[in-house]
């Protein structure tokens, strides 16, 4: 097998498709046809509280298809996007009877195709500072709010 530069590897968007008659497809026919819950995965992260992870958050961001979201309940996640090998051309899932739980666990009504969920979604080290500054400057004023009072 030929090796892949990884200066060929593009940056991948993903997508969460509405169709038009949705109203008369399966969840499965919808599954099938959108697959983008199977082009990425999450592993939870701590928030960034110190320098340090700081420096690696920044890092991972560094890295090409790599992000960073908060979600509805404010866990920090590190998202890869990249899909799984089990994912086949036509949309249907390779290993179906024996997926993960967490394939199981996904539904075409209460996904991310049907609602945001997330808080924030960092995709560059840039708007992820621009966050933390910001978090940092309303912590500020807040204080000094609180010591004037
Ligand atoms: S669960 Fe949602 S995001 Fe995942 S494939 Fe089905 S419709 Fe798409
Ligand atoms: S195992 Fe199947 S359902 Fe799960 S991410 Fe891979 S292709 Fe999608």
């Amino acid at each position: 097998m030929e090796p892949v530069s990884p200066f060929d590897m593009k940056e991948m968007e993903l997508v969460f498709p509405q169709f038009a008659d949705e109203d008369k497809m399966s969840e499965s026919e919808i599954c099938v046809k959108c697959h983008g819950c199977c082009n990425y995965v999450t592993v939870p992260i701590d928030s960034p509280r110190s320098k340090d992870r700081i420096d690696n958050y920044v890092w991972y961001l560094l890295h090409r298809n790599v992000e960073i979201y908060i979600d509805n309940y404010k866990q920090w996640f590190l998202l890869f996007k990249t899909p799984c090998d089990k994912l086949q051309p036509n949309g249907f899932c390779g290993i179906y009877e024996s997926r993960p739980n967490v394939c199981r666990d996904y539904s075409a009504t209460a996904c991310s195709r049907v609602g945001k969920d997330h808080t924030h979604l960092f995709k560059k080290p840039d708007e992820f500072l621009a966050f933390l500054a910001e978090k940092k400057k309303k912590k500020t004023v807040a204080k000094k709010k609180r010591q004037a009072a």
